[in-house]
């Protein structure tokens, strides 16, 4: 059993439910000498097929982070010390790529009753083709969206909504139709639903900007807040912040400048991942408290080695959720500094192995 000090009991009927709405990709990943030229075959190192997606790596990452290893069989879930329930919403193609991405969520304790599979026109399951320089570790990779960006509204799970209705923390991010996670955004007020919004990738236009900014705005000043929780990294700030570059947020007046601009649109609790440099984060008490500094820089854990940083960022925001849920659930204040220290713990293990849904912890390994 969990002995986490803010898990529930595991074994509850009525466990905490974290809905996670995004993209599931198959990740087909080339290990090569150098990038081929045009008109170059060439044979890879290595090659790795492995699962994928912003969606699906927070959905495996709350999954995880929430349940034990089955004794003897590490890539599978103990749902008998669940401490959340969690369920995915998204869509893959009626292929085999849709299967296994369906399978190893459901092996990993995630819920994928709301993984539609897509059969008509063709659609196939999103794909990440990534093509890996072996001297310089520099990526090239073809993302081939498929069904995550044929899934349409009126394919949703509950009445014609995508949210499950007990869900009580729906986590987003940007790699499906933006217009699908406004319309979340929308119904997940309508029903309120707490959102943890991770604005990855970051919007590429400035049109896409400006209608995240609306919508962060949109519960400004109402009684039912905007966004909850903001989780983003510096790359995400920087895009969404206006006149806002990526090394301003090297001193702590770009980041104070950055949390300012989340909190005056009514998000409630910005969260700056910053890799290697920790977090800062900020909150609108906090903010309502202070005289000038708006928020606080926490340190990363300290790690031996770092192997692999793919899916530090997914496995923080899965930790950082079930705080969150965790706290709404029993009641309780959220209490934002102890939820990225704990986030930080979580993250500061993937960035020790290779891989991104494999190496998010199991909450046996996070205690
Ligand atoms: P990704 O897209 O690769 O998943 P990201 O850019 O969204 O990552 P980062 O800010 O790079 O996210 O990292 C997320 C968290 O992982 C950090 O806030 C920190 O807690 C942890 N982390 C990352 N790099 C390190 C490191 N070198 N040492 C310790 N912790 C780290």
């Amino acid at each position: 059993m969990a002995s986490s000090a803010s898990a529930p009991a595991s074994g509850s009927s009525d466990l905490p439910h974290i809905t996670v709405l995004g993209s599931l990709n198959m990740d087909l990943v080339s290990y090569v000498s150098h990038h081929p030229e045009p008109g170059e075959t060439m044979a890879s190192n290595a090659f790795a097929i492995s699962p994928g997606g912003k969606g699906a790596n927070q959905a495996v990452a709350c999954a995880k982070l929430s349940r034990s290893r089955s004794a003897g069989q590490d890539s599978k879930a103990d749902n008998a010390t669940a401490t959340a329930h969690v369920s995915m919403v998204g869509a893959v193609g009626n292929d085999a790529n849709g299967a296994a991405l369906r399978a190893n969520m459901s092996r990993q304790g995630v819920d994928v009753d709301g993984v539609q599979v897509l059969d008509h026109d063709g659609i196939t399951s999103g794909v990440a083709i990534i093509v890996v320089d072996e001297p310089t570790g520099q990526n090239r990779i073809i993302l081939s969206p498929g069904a995550n960006y044929a899934f349409a509204w009126h394919e949703g799970v509950a009445g014609g909504g995508l949210i499950p209705p007990q869900t009580q923390l729906l986590i987003l991010q940007l790699e499906i139709p933006l217009d699908l996670v406004l319309r979340a955004l929308h119904e997940a007020k309508a029903l309120g639903i707490p959102v943890l919004l991770n604005p990855a990738p970051a919007p590429a236009t400035e049109e896409a900007r400006a209608k995240l900014e609306a919508a962060f705005a949109a519960g400004k000043d109402t009684k039912d807040k905007g966004i909850a929780h903001l989780v983003l990294n510096e790359t995400e700030s920087a895009a969404l912040v206006p006149g806002l570059t990526v090394s301003d947020l090297d001193t702590t007046e770009g980041l104070s400048r950055a949390a300012k601009y989340f909190l005056g649109l009514g998000v409630e609790n910005i969260v700056m991942t910053l890799g290697g440099r920790g977090v800062y984060y900020a909150t609108a008490t906090t903010v309502a408290q202070s005289n000038g500094e708006v928020g606080e820089l926490v340190p990363p854990e300290k790690v031996k080695q770092v192997v692999d940083t793919t899916g530090a960022g997914d496995t923080f925001a899965g930790q950082y959720a079930l705080e969150a849920v965790y706290a709404s659930s029993q009641g309780r204040a959220f209490d934002c500094e102890a939820a990225v220290r704990k986030s930080n713990r979580a993250s500061a293990i993937t960035v020790q192995r290779k891989g991104a849904q494999d190496s998010i912890p199991w909450l046996d390994e996070l205690e």
